[in-house]
């Protein structure tokens, strides 16, 4: 295995792309088992570079290290002065932004144009959590009388562990990151291993914001060690995680121990509903670009299309043209509208499901990949036509650019079957009738649901999920109060207060 490897990739001569270490209490460092693993490029299924793998050892010690930055000066530092800190760090991803959407798309196939959009997110991420612990986390007093009043504190945990998959990755690592040091914690973050590099660049911009030593850190490695061991640490306050169901009950199970808050935004199979009195030509756009961007690989993709009979051969002509159409490539040309997926397992996956339903009787209609790119993880964006929602690949996250397509007649016979699913993530409504369109989102079980609009994202609003789709919501207020702080309390007697007098 090489240990080091330096890839100028071309178009971006500045972006050298090496060795990954682990980055504890303040530097870059080699796990001390010395194991490391190969990254490869989805594109060219090369390998990339390679990455330290972090064990238990070295969640000890980056655990270890986040305690005592939190007992230390990051604890102590007055809200102004953490919150320069915070803003720095969006400054910087604001410098690099071609960079980083460029390891981005290296590293996952997602296309540069979208990885763009994402990285600007990301630096919102802290500026919008700067200004909102500086604006709102604050307490509440309540008077019980003239003698008596209570107030409450909102107070960090302390270390928390943060674990982040692979799709969107350097967007839903600063999507926790922010959030947890502005109110106060330190952090253990520990990336999927399919993409570190943009998490290796995150800790390389942290770094250079000079936040003290310990107050961030980066363990890469696999699930079933690092992952494990942050789990079961007694030291770590909270696990906020980002992943397969299963993996998110399995972290349930294994935080159990150790009496920890988790917070589990999952997986999802979220419904599109298209009405016959829906603007067709928007309701086609959301349709496609809800399940083709980001190369399908997208937890709130609306991977179920229900069509009502009215409009259903004409929203299946439509459809067909446009997934032939779609511009399949090279992540790094600007033009490509969908790139090859993360790895060749899930490659394989999700061809597999494509033959799934064929054998349970849907038409396959896709897309060609060029013959130029078939070295490449491709999957063409691909209709799941005649499709029954109690089918296996409507059933299953697929995880990838596939779209079942299903017919209905009543607006109550389209709720139940949207909500026949273990998931409740993501929906989305199209009709002009506005009062269905209120029942009918109100009607679907998911976290969030879209009426007459695509995956329009508010950084102020609840996210997350219902169901199998996950527990607990982030973004917004109920990030800071309800998962990064716990409240306190003080009671205080601040006149003749009476105390009942035993035994005098
Ligand atoms: P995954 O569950 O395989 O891995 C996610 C992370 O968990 C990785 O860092 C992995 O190393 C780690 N992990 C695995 N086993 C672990 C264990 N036993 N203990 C601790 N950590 C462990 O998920 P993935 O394949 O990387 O991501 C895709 C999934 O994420 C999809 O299901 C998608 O829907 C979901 N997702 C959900 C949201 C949301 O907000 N609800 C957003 C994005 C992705």
């Amino acid at each position: 295995m090489r240990n080091e490897t330096a890839i100028t990739p071309t178009g971006m001569k500045d972006v050298r792309v090496e060795h990954v270490k682990l980055y504890i209490d303040g530097e870059f460092v080699e796990t001390s088992s010395k194991e490391t693993f190969e990254n490869t490029n989805p594109f060219t299924n090369e390998v990339i570079n390679t990455v330290s793998s972090g064990q238990r050892e070295d969640i000890n010690k980056a655990v270890a290290a986040a305690k005592e930055a939190f007992e230390g000066s990051w604890g102590k530092m007055k809200v102004k002065n953490r919150m320069e800190y915070i803003n720095r760090i969006a400054d910087l991803i604001d410098e690099d932004i071609e960079e980083i959407a460029f390891l981005e798309s290296m590293d996952t196939g997602l296309p540069i144009s979208q990885t763009k959009k994402m990285t600007a997110r990301a630096a919102e991420n802290f500026r919008f959590y700067a200004r909102l612990v500086q604006t709102k986390l604050h307490g509440e007093s309540y008077p019980l009388d003239d003698e008596f009043i209570n107030y409450t504190l909102y107070k960090p945990l302390g270390p928390v562990g943060l674990i982040t998959p692979w799709n969107a990755p350097f967007m839903l690592e600063t999507w926790k990151v922010a959030p947890a040091l502005a109110t106060g914690n330190t952090v253990i973050l520990k990336p999927a291993e399919l993409s570190p590099l943009t998490a290796d660049k995150l800790a390389k911009i942290i770094h250079k914001a000079g936040l003290p030593d310990g107050v961030f850190n980066v363990v890469h490695g696999f699930g079933e060690n690092a992952g494990a061991a942050l789990v079961a640490h007694q030291d770590v306050k909270a696990i906020s995680f980002t992943g397969e169901t299963t993996t998110g009950s399995t972290i349930i199970k294994n935080s159990a121990d150790t009496l920890k808050k988790t917070s589990m935004e999952l997986g999802g199979k979220s419904p599109l509903i298209v009405f016959d009195d829906a603007d067709f030509d928007q309701a086609l756009d959301a349709a496609v670009w809800g399940i083709f961007s980001f190369n399908g690989e997208r937890c709130t993709a609306n991977s179920r299309v229900f069509l009502h009979k009215n409009i259903k051969d004409r929203f299946v002509k439509a459809l067909k043209e446009r997934v032939v159409n779609i511009k399949i490539g090279d992540p790094m040309d600007p033009s490509t509208q969908l790139g090859p997926l993360i790895e060749k397992n899930h490659f394989n996956k999700v061809k597999r499901y494509i033959e799934i339903a064929k054998e349970e009787g849907c038409e396959v209609v896709q897309g060609t990949v060029p013959e130029e790119v078939k070295e490449g993880n491709f999957v063409p964006p691909t209709l799941l036509l005649n499709a029954t929602n109690d089918m296996k690949v409507c059933q299953d996250e697929i995880f990838g650019p596939v779209m079942a397509v299903i017919e209905f007649e009543t607006e109550e016979e389209v709720v139940s079957l949207a909500n026949e699913t273990r998931y409740g993530l993501a929906g989305y409504v199209w009709t002009n009738d506005i009062k269905r369109a209120h029942r009918v989102a109100q009607a679907v079980e998911a976290g969030m649901l879209w009426i007459n609009a695509q995956n329009v994202r508010d950084l102020r609003i609840p996210f997350g999920g219902m169901k199998d789709s996950g527990i607990g919501r982030e973004g917004g207020h109920y990030a800071i109060f309800e998962f990064y702080t716990e409240p306190k309390v003080i009671h205080v007697a601040i006149g003749n207060h009476h105390i009942p007098q035993f035994g005098k």
